[in-house]
């Protein structure tokens, strides 16, 4: 999938041998001198305007027709030097956020810890940032005590903007005056190698800023790189410092990792290097506790789910964060509404109990707007409805507006748990029987779980099938059931 670098001959490569990249195996040596750079002319590299998107190339255009120095950077670079499509485009220059601003009416001035310019096309937002220095505290700089970044305003030339970006590969500039790429920070070496790396001291660079933790993990995921061994042993050395960082910044990394289209192999990313705890603590925990066929389970159902979302981000299908957090937080919710409930608690109190148990568990580690804990509280009522509701009610469930998501929810549920495959599969079909009363005749005899939740209150019959309210095989590892139809419709 990815072609590194393959249209790009080497020999055509100017290469200036940048001095940061003496020894690879210790990884740059030199944090704030200027090395020349590699200049690779626009013929020799492959990123081209086409690959470049209208606005940000209308942005990149009007700053250098106004006299300033303009660049892609980043993401946008990075990934078009692997043949992937790049996804948004963040633009570097050295006119101040006021000059940029000035020569953009559909623009305004964001951010404190970054002072950034947002030019706005519609739906899509080009961000505009002048050439910073490294945050040594000058006028506009600030670190706090534990060596982390708190502003970083200091303005200055495209090197030292450079070696304050994180990785090599993420500090590479197209400069629009004429197409060629600009490497300061020997991000074209890694690229073509395949390695992500810390530019400049692994260890300072890391305790800067934590989440480069994070961002190493999930771009290195995505691109297929490994990552150079000295700037692993600063991530796994910084990592428990995540647990500081603030929630809403790792809730935007959380948004990141699982909805940029490599969600499923994001997970894998975290997991391997034991990232979840800091992301979401009860599952951790749970992964921990469980038996390793109960483990089993539920990384699959997670996967499952994670996998469905990523199909839908390539489809360009909508999605929200909403459903994947609700699976995150699952387990631990069912687990503790199924022992009040076993303990004569009303099912819709017990369940929403333990939703803002959970819930405020989990905004300490990553903050959740409210506009998704309401969706994701939904979610979760709807699932006992789902698994015992009979006749009427049933089909009235069809009418709510999230049945789409709680129906692809309980899909999801029964790919690891047999006991709700019957009831997804109903589901399934239910929802193809045009005629009205054909389906009150079908809702009225439907499998049920009712042994699980037991039954609605009024609903008639009080005795619960199998004799007792819980499953009888014990606790669940993760949720429920279901299978093949339904698990890739998802109403996201
Ligand atoms: P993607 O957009 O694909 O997730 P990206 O690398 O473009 O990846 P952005 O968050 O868009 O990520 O950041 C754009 C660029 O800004 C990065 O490539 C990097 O050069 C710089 N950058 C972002 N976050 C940091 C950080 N925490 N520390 C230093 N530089 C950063
Ligand atoms: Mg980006």
């Amino acid at each position: 999938m990815l072609k590194r670098l393959s249209g790009m001959s080497r020999s055509a490569i100017n290469r200036t041998r940048s001095m940061l990249t003496g020894d690879k195996a210790s990884g740059p040596v030199v944090d704030h001198v200027m090395p020349e750079p590699q200049v690779v002319a626009a013929d020799a590299h492959p990123v081209t305007r086409k690959l470049i998107g209208r606005n940000a190339l209308k942005v990149l255009d009007r700053l250098h027709e106004n006299g300033h120095r303009a660049c892609l950077v980043g993401g946008g670079v990075r990934d078009a030097l692997v043949g992937l499509r790049p996804k948004d485009f963040d633009v570097a220059t050295d006119a101040s956020p006021e000059q940029v601003k000035a020569l953009f009416r559909n623009s305004r001035i964001i951010g404190r810890r970054f002072r950034l310019v947002h030019v706005v096309y519609g739906r899509e937002i080009i961000e505009v940032a002048t050439f910073r220095a490294a945050h040594d505290a000058g006028a506009g700089g600030e670190v706090a005590a534990s060596g982390r970044i708190v502003r970083d305003n200091v303005y200055g030339t495209i090197e030292e903007d450079a070696v304050r970006r994180d990785f090599s590969v993420n500090g590479l500039y197209w400069d629009v005056a004429d197409g060629s790429v600009v490497d300061y920070v020997g991000g074209l070496d890694d690229i073509d190698a395949g390695v992500f790396r810390l530019i400049g001291d692994p260890l300072t660079r890391c305790e800067e800023d934590p989440v480069r933790v994070l961002r190493a993990v999930r771009l290195a995921a995505k691109l297929g790189f490994s990552i150079e061994q000295n700037t692993l042993k600063a991530m796994r050395q910084v990592s428990p410092e995540l647990g500081k960082t603030a929630p809403a910044r790792l809730f935007d990394e959380v948004l990141k990792l699982f909805q940029g289209g490599y969600a499923e192999k994001s997970f894998d990313a975290v997991r391997e290097h034991d990232l979840l705890q800091h992301l979401f603590p009860a599952l951790h925990r749970r992964l921990g506790r469980l038996d390793e066929a109960a483990r089993n389970d539920l990384e699959s159902m997670l996967r499952a789910a994670l996998a469905n979302t990523d199909r839908r981000v390539s489809q360009r299908k909508p999605i929200t964060p909403a459903y994947l957090l609700a699976f995150m937080l699952w387990p631990e919710v069912e687990e503790e509404a199924l022992r009040s409930v076993t303990a004569g608690e009303p099912v819709h109190d017990a369940l929403a109990a333990a939703a803002e148990r959970a819930l405020s568990e989990q905004i300490g580690a990553t903050s959740i707007p409210k506009r998704f804990s309401g969706p994701m509280k939904e979610i979760w009522h709807m699932q006992p409805r789902l698994e015992r509701d009979r006749g009427a009610r049933a089909i009235s469930l069809m009418e709510d507006r999230r049945f789409r998501a709680a129906y692809d929810f309980l899909c999801l549920r029964a790919t690891i748990d047999p006991l709700l495959k019957p009831v997804a599969k109903w589901w399934t079909e239910v929802q193809t029987i045009e005629d009205e009363d054909a389906r009150l005749d079908s809702a009225a005899q439907r499998p049920t779980c009712a042994h699980v939740w037991g039954e609605l209150p009024g609903g008639g019959k009080k005795k619960r099938r199998g004799g007792s309210r819980r499953r009888k095989r014990g606790p669940r590892a993760g949720g429920g059931p279901v299978s093949s139809s339904g698990a890739d419709s998802s109403g996201q």
